[in-house]
């Protein structure tokens, strides 16, 4: 149940609760300022997509945009993976379209950082031939969470709910545990079941010829969310041992600009200090919410984005004893 009322906290939109919606949904603060506006509609543009290796590609938004991921794409000379679909079908469309310019005629296998609206509702619009994978910790979300996410998104705005509305998760044609090998024709891609941090479904891709990994919210250039009630300060840095160990060259993010290594030496930084200091201040006896008040003063000259910061303190002052 504790599920349920997190989503229902997330939809109530008020000025009270806005920033620990913010922090909870991943969304950041601007989407709420461009509320009062008008918001730039969460499009993914057709036309833009950026070799980045022999075999990889993207369509990058640097902006960050609210509701826009970057996609990101593999092509072998069989097959082509896709990552990430767009906010609902018609982006699905413009990702899967995407796709067979670059792979015509070509296999197109489709796998989701993690499922929210953005990430994944879109794949329901790509060619029947499709072929969804699915971690086992996706289906779990999907089957506990559903669309309330969805449904928190719609309720934000009449371009969201135009978007969203009647969308539905695609079924997954193959399903893996903890990571799944593709051959697509002269490369091979892992996808890597990265347990709960972002969501407890968050996937990684990692192109080992090329030192490309996609890393979803796992590592990026903005601060972590931690979005659902599974996530994990212990987990988040073990994935972020998991891809240091990789040692990738480029970094594709599920959100902002495309980058490196310094993505996750950033957030391992960062993730043992709340960690650390969130242990230390509450063997003193401190409260949840001085604990909060004292670590973002500490923190906040160095990570403007303290919304997030909140979020990342909770986590770690429950799992700290
Ligand atoms: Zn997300």
């Amino acid at each position: 149940m504790a599920g349920i009322s997190w989503f229902q906290e997330c939809a109530t939109v008020k000025p009270f609760s806005l920033s620990l919606c913010i922090a909870l949904c991943g969304i950041p603060g601007s989407f709420a300022i461009a509320q009062a506006g008008a918001p730039k509609p969460p499009m993914i543009p057709s036309g833009e997509t950026r070799k980045l290796t022999t075999h990889t590609y993207a369509i990058e938004d640097k902006d960050t945009t609210p509701g826009v991921p970057n996609i990101g794409f593999v092509v072998g000379s069989r097959a082509v993976l896709v990552i990430d679909t767009g906010m609902g079908p018609r982006n699905g469309k413009t990702v899967a379209a995407e796709a067979q310019k670059l792979a015509p005629g070509h296999q197109i296998y489709l796998v989701t950082t993690h499922v929210h609206p953005e990430h994944d509702l879109g794949a329901e619009a790509f060619p029947p031939q499709t072929k969804m994978i699915r971690s086992v910790d996706q289906e779990k979300d999907i089957a506990q969470y559903g669309l309330s996410m969805a449904n928190t998104f719609i309720a934000r705005s009449t371009t969201n709910a135009e978007l969203l509305t009647g969308a539905n998760f695609r079924t997954a044609d193959i399903h893996f545990d903890k990571s799944y090998d593709l051959d697509l024709g002269g490369v091979a891609v892992r996808i890597l079941a990265m347990g709960p941090n972002h969501t407890r479904g968050d996937t990684a891709i990692w192109v080992p010829a090329e030192r490309v990994l996609f890393s979803g919210d796992v590592a990026m250039k903005g601060l972590p969310s931690f979005a659902s009630p599974d996530s994990s300060v212990k987990q988040w840095l073990a994935s972020l041992q998991t891809f240091a160990s990789l040692k990738p060259s480029i970094v594709v993010p599920s959100h902002g600009p495309i980058g490196d290594m310094s993505y996750i030496t950033g957030y391992q930084s960062l993730l043992t200090t709340v960690r650390d200091r969130t242990t230390a201040l509450k063997r003193q006896g401190k409260s949840l919410e001085e604990v909060t008040s004292t670590l973002t003063a500490e923190l906040k000259p160095k990570y403007v984005d303290s919304n997030r910061l909140a979020g990342a303190i909770r986590t770690a002052y429950a799992e700290a004893s």
